[in-house]
């Protein structure tokens, strides 16, 4: 079956659609924080479908929900009233502070990010959007503008139809320990961490309101920014970065708007949504991923005010927030709360970057170890002084060598130089004992 399945990939599924590692994987199943290939072979899966599967592959609670709901009633659109969508919507925004209460529910990040932009613009009747470099909001035409990741814009694409000013630039983060940016990772080896660090928060907030003031116009739309950003590589803010940033955008008439496509739903650990640990409220927030455990959903939650923008005329999708979608969002809020993945996110995560933060210590070629919970980077240079990107290929033959010993890591960052760690929330430190040991002997081959 392997080469069968080889076969049609290479003929009748769009090359765009890359698969990682050398030997690509042919999955069978997955239960919880494992999967396993057609061979039996089982896989610590640290990437958790991209960062989606946040409670668990076939989370028995959620498999029986959507079972129960497919014999009932699948799809019908927001015509009709149906009590799942309406329970849903409730049971969702109830977990926002005021004044967030109205969810407009999509499918996907990209188009909950289309629909954030055109909310944004709508209201204040502005244009530009203002987004941060290393950011990533989505792969259709209209958020590419927000993406800053080059290579996402295949040399075209700055977003058709959008004026986005990308500031400033956060590619591989500040390096600064806990005392800089909220990580329980404490200190960078020979990093002089402290200088770099604050240094980088002045000048950050400095260049934002420079180029505030001089690239970008006097009114603008809105401002889109991860509380993390993700496909970057886990980069965290400076602190206090994003409040700064949300009042001066405020001031040029704009709305916030939180990407938490990433760092939703408890994955940060200390709070349920990733721009509470910034102590912001945005006026927009954009959900995906995890909000179905890999059922393909996703929802805007903004004020009444902001959303009433878009009421003077319909505007639809048609899967959006269907009944299944609605009950599988309703069992995935459920699965978090009973089985305590918020707290575990916290406990578990705090505990792996602690024991990657050793690994730093004891390799020259770990530059930085940096995130919060369980959404985690793990950046490789070629020595800890200079922080060059380690060479692709080393890169590669460690995260195969992984691969090979059963632990699946994700790849970020501008030159795919940073793994990234972000497992289904229910995983558990016998597993990151695994993993660490695991990417430790990986780490020893190479340097041997
Ligand atoms: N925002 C962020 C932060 C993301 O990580 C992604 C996907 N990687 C998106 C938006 C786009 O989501 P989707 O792929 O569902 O369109």
């Amino acid at each position: 079956p392997y080469e069968r399945m080889q076969k049609i990939r290479e003929q009748n599924i769009a090359p765009s659609l890359r698969t990682y590692y050398k030997k690509p994987l042919l999955l069978h199943q997955g239960h919880m924080q494992w999967l396993f290939d057609h061979e039996g072979q089982r896989y610590l899966d640290l990437f958790a479908g991209i960062v989606t599967v946040s409670v668990g592959h076939c989370h028995p609670k959620v498999t029986m929900a959507t079972q129960k709901q497919l014999a009932r009633l699948w799809h019908t659109t927001n015509i009709y009233m149906y009590p799942a969508i309406h329970e849903y919507a409730e049971k969702l925004t109830s977990l926002f502070p005021d004044p967030l209460k109205v969810v407009y529910l999509t499918n996907s990040g990209s188009e909950a990010n289309d629909l954030a932009m055109f909310m944004a613009r709508l209201h204040t009747r502005n244009f530009d959007i203002i987004s941060l470099r290393g950011g990533y909001h989505g792969g259709s035409p209209y958020t590419l503008g927000l993406t800053s990741l080059t290579h996402y814009k295949h040399g075209v694409a700055n977003g058709f139809g959008c004026t986005t000013t990308m500031l400033p630039d956060v590619f591989r983060g500040p390096w600064g320990g806990s005392h800089c940016r909220d990580s329980p990772v404490q200190t960078v080896r020979k990093c002089s961490c402290t200088e770099v660090a604050c240094l980088a928060k002045d000048q950050y907030i400095e260049q934002f309101k420079d180029t505030l003031n001089t690239s970008v116009p006097k009114t603008v739309a809105g401002f889109i920014a991860e509380p993390i950003q993700g496909v970057n590589g886990a980069v965290q803010y400076p602190r206090n970065f994003l409040k700064e940033a949300y009042q001066l955008i405020r001031e040029k008439g704009g709305l916030c708007i939180s990407d938490e496509v990433q760092t939703g739903f408890g994955r940060t650990g200390s709070h349920f949504w990733g721009f509470q640990t910034h102590g912001v409220v945005p006026d927009i927030v954009t959900l995906a991923k995890g909000i179905g455990n890999g059922f393909p959903m996703a929802a805007v939650v903004t004020t009444k005010e902001i959303a009433s923008s878009l009421a003077e005329n319909l505007h639809f999708n048609t899967f959006g927030g269907n009944p299944l979608a609605c009950v599988v969002g309703a069992a995935v809020l459920d699965a978090i709360e009973e089985d305590g993945l918020q707290k575990n996110s916290e406990d578990v995560g705090t505990y792996m970057l602690l024991e990657l933060a050793k690994l730093r210590d004891k390799f020259e070629i770990i530059g930085d170890v940096r995130g919060k919970g369980l959404m985690i980077g793990v950046e490789m240079v070629t020595d800890k002084d200079n922080r060059h990107p380690l060479p692709a290929e080393e890169i590669s033959q460690i995260w195969e060598d992984c691969k090979d010993m059963g632990v699946l890591i994700g790849r970020g960052g501008l030159y795919s130089q940073t793994f990234r760690i972000k497992p289904p929330m229910c995983i558990t430190k016998s597993d990151v004992d695994f993993a660490v040991e695991v990417f430790c002997t990986a780490l020893q081959r190479h340097v041997e």
